[in-house]
């Protein structure tokens, strides 16, 4: 009776859509009706213009709205979909000719009675860390028991509370979900809709486009997308890294300044008058003696002094090499600021900056390709979105060739760690992925929320139960348990780890290094100006340097005093313990002077001209020699010639040139207090 009155309508309809294309074409034109042969091949002259008015008639008859598409096909219709109930036919959902269909959810609901309890369902999912993951034995095992992960306890959860059983099934084309031009659905999504599963579980997203074509339970996880990145690997601190805060050409620059200061400090000292002064004012022998300090190691030496915030005893009279100190400290000042406030940076920097750090960093550079896992609901996030940003992001990942789109998370993995590509995923996989893998990192926050949520079919009745079932796992808190259970791990250091840290051996050995090296180059150099003195002063040695110097050593531990040049050669003591080479009794005065001369070149300081009872033998004393030097002034006299108190032969010879005096003779009394005028005319 059904059929009978759907074609009676059907042919309603059709002769009112013909009569009104035969109306219209009767305004448009006068048509008259003659008759046709079957075999003639003549043709009824109105025939293409009836057929054009037909395709345009558009009206509502019986079978609903009437429209035609240029091929001359019925288009914009409705079927609607009825069920039988025993009181006649109930409508439950309408099928929509663009292929759509929309279930009354609501009216299917109403057959309640139909509980999961001893139901069998087949559960559609696809395979995902830790959601759903094959055991690594899985071969030895048969049905549900290959699988484990989040999805797959949850699932045992609610199959227990809900008292029902399952059979997980791999999803066919290994999709998740995304909606086809022809307006079909690819993934599990295509499964539910197909009725080949009852249940979908996995990392399933909820979208309103999904929720159109099939049912969600209430969600079980929260999420958002993000961007998961590899570690940008700063350069990891190395031995040398407190070279670092300085790049080599401004270590170069401050090695070429250092020079250039020694030699202007030489020269200026050199020219400087006031830089040229008697260190021993009180001898006699030795007033017409000047000094500079500034010898060509002293000028090299204090520099280095000051570099090092050390200072040296080696201090500047003259204006001229004042000014080069004071400059020269000032630019230290700078250096070694600037130096100091860079250097904890430099030894801890292992990461660097991630060249992006957004979404919009991302999408506004073609460097780093980025792209999504292909037909899930990430991939049409993008495409469907109407913010500025992403429809950018979209265009570009839609139209790069070789495709940004990966078929599994695991693929797009592997892609960010081999290549510059960032990948878009869903926040929990990032999470998960990065508590593995330390070389990978989330880049900004979140670009969207939702939730993780179990699908079934359009109008499914086991819906209210489902979610009953994940709301009662979630106040449990046995979701929150599963959670991190499957997200354990973790061994990566956190981002704040990496600052709390103390300094390694790997961040500063190098200065240990540099002190290792320093130590030995100075033993070597020790080394050598022993040999070297023992050459000079040994001629008729017959000891050996090695034995020398062992014997030198062994003094030196059971602190002895040092008695190389006793044992060398025979001396003869003076009287008040003085100890002389036989040889130097013969020499010529101005021997010793050079000698004294010498040892300052290496010391600035030790033998100026301030008195200093308390040195052992050396060349004080050797000053003190009456037969090489003028007899020693008393002890008190010495003292009293410090830079407090200057007696005064003291000042004579310091106000004087020393070409124009001629030494007093050994063993006079120092001479009665200077006319001025004399001074001055002896200048
Ligand atoms: N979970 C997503 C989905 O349901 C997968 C993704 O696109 O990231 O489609």
């Amino acid at each position: 009776g059904m059929w009978r009155r759907l074609s009676s309508a059907l042919m309603f309809d059709a002769v009112h859509v013909v009569v009104s294309a035969v109306r219209e074409l009767n305004r448009s034109q006068e048509i008259g009706v003659k008759p046709l042969s079957c075999t003639s091949p003549l043709i009824w002259q109105h025939g293409t213009s009836l057929m054009n008015y037909l395709r345009m008639v558009e009206y509502d008859g019986l079978t609903g709205h009437i429209e035609f598409n240029s091929k001359g096909q019925r288009t914009n219709y409705t079927l609607k979909i009825l069920e039988k109930h025993p009181a006649g036919h109930k409508e439950i959902g309408i099928w929509y000719s663009n292929n759509t269909l929309a279930m009354n959810s609501t009216s299917l609901d109403l057959n309640a009675s139909e509980t999961l309890a001893n139901k069998s369902l087949v559960v559609t999912t696809i395979l995902e860390n830790p959601y759903v993951m094959r055991k690594s034995n899985y071969q030895e095992y048969q049905g549900n028991d290959q699988y484990e992960g989040f999805c797959v306890d949850m699932l045992r959860e609610l199959a227990d509370i809900l008292k029902f059983s399952f059979k997980i099934k791999l999803v066919d084309d290994g999709l998740y979900g995304a909606p086809e031009p022809n307006g079909s659905w690819t993934g599990m999504v295509g499964e539910l809709i197909n009725r080949k599963a009852d249940l979908a579980v996995a990392g399933f997203t909820i979208t309103s486009e999904r929720e159109k074509v099939i049912d969600f339970s209430k969600p079980f996880m929260t999420l958002g997308i993000s961007i998961l990145y590899r570690v940008h690997l700063g350069r990891k601190p190395g031995y040398f890294s407190f070279l670092d805060p300085f790049s080599p050409a401004v270590w170069l620059f401050m090695l070429l300044a250092y020079l250039a200061v020694s030699c202007v400090l030489f020269l200026a000292a050199r020219l400087s008058p006031y830089e040229w002064y008697n260190p021993h004012p009180c001898l006699r022998e030795r007033r017409d003696i000047l000094e500079n300090q500034y010898t060509l190691g002293n000028s090299l030496w204090f520099p280095v002094g000051g570099f090092m915030q050390q200072g040296s005893e080696i201090m500047p009279r003259a204006l001229s090499t004042r000014c080069v100190s004071g400059v020269w400290w000032a630019f230290t000042l700078i250096i070694i600021s600037s130096y100091t406030a860079n250097l904890a940076a430099f030894l801890t920097v292992q990461r660097m900056e991630a060249p992006i750090e957004s979404p919009d960093d991302l999408a506004d550079q073609t460097n780093i390709q980025y792209g999504t896992i292909h037909g899930g609901s990430t991939m049409t996030f993008f495409m469907n979105s109407r913010y500025q940003t992403y429809q950018r992001m979209w265009n570009y990942m839609y139209s790069k060739q070789p495709s940004v789109f990966v078929k599994s998370t695991e693929e797009g993995i592997a892609r960010v760690l081999n290549s510059k590509y960032a990948f878009l995923m869903e926040s929990t996989m990032n999470e998960y992925y990065r508590s593995l893998n330390c070389n990978l990192t989330q880049i900004g926050g979140l670009l969207d929320t939702k939730g993780y949520g179990i699908g079934m079919p359009l109008g499914s009745p086991y819906r209210d139960e489902i979610t009953l079932g994940i709301l009662q796992l979630q106040e449990s808190n046995r979701l929150e348990i599963l959670k991190r259970r499957w997200w354990e791990g973790g061994q990566c250091p956190k981002e704040e780890d990496h600052r709390a840290k103390g300094l390694g051996m790997e961040n500063i050995g190098g200065i240990f290094v540099v002190l290792i090296c320093g130590l030995i180059i100075a033993v070597f150099v020790a080394i050598m100006e022993f040999v070297w003195s023992t050459r000079r002063t040994a001629e008729t040695d017959e000891v050996s340097v090695c034995q020398e110097m062992l014997t030198e050593f062994r003094n030196a531990v059971s602190c002895k005093k040092n008695s190389r040049s006793r044992r060398r050669r025979p001396l003869t003591s003076t009287g008040g313990g003085v100890l002389r080479h036989p040889s130097r009794l013969t020499l010529a005065g101005p021997r010793p002077i050079r000698l004294i001369r010498e040892m300052r070149l290496s010391n600035g300081k030790l033998y100026s001209g301030a008195g200093c009872p308390d040195l052992g033998p050396g060349p004080q004393r050797l000053l003190e020699d009456p037969l090489v030097a003028p007899p020693a002034p008393p002890r008190s006299f010495l003292q009293a010639c410090s830079h407090v108190r200057i007696c005064q032969e003291c000042r004579r010879i310091q106000s004087l040139r020393p070409a124009a005096l001629t030494p007093p003779p050994p063993g006079a009394s120092p001479p009665p207090r200077p006319d001025p005028e004399a001074d001055v005319t002896a200048i």
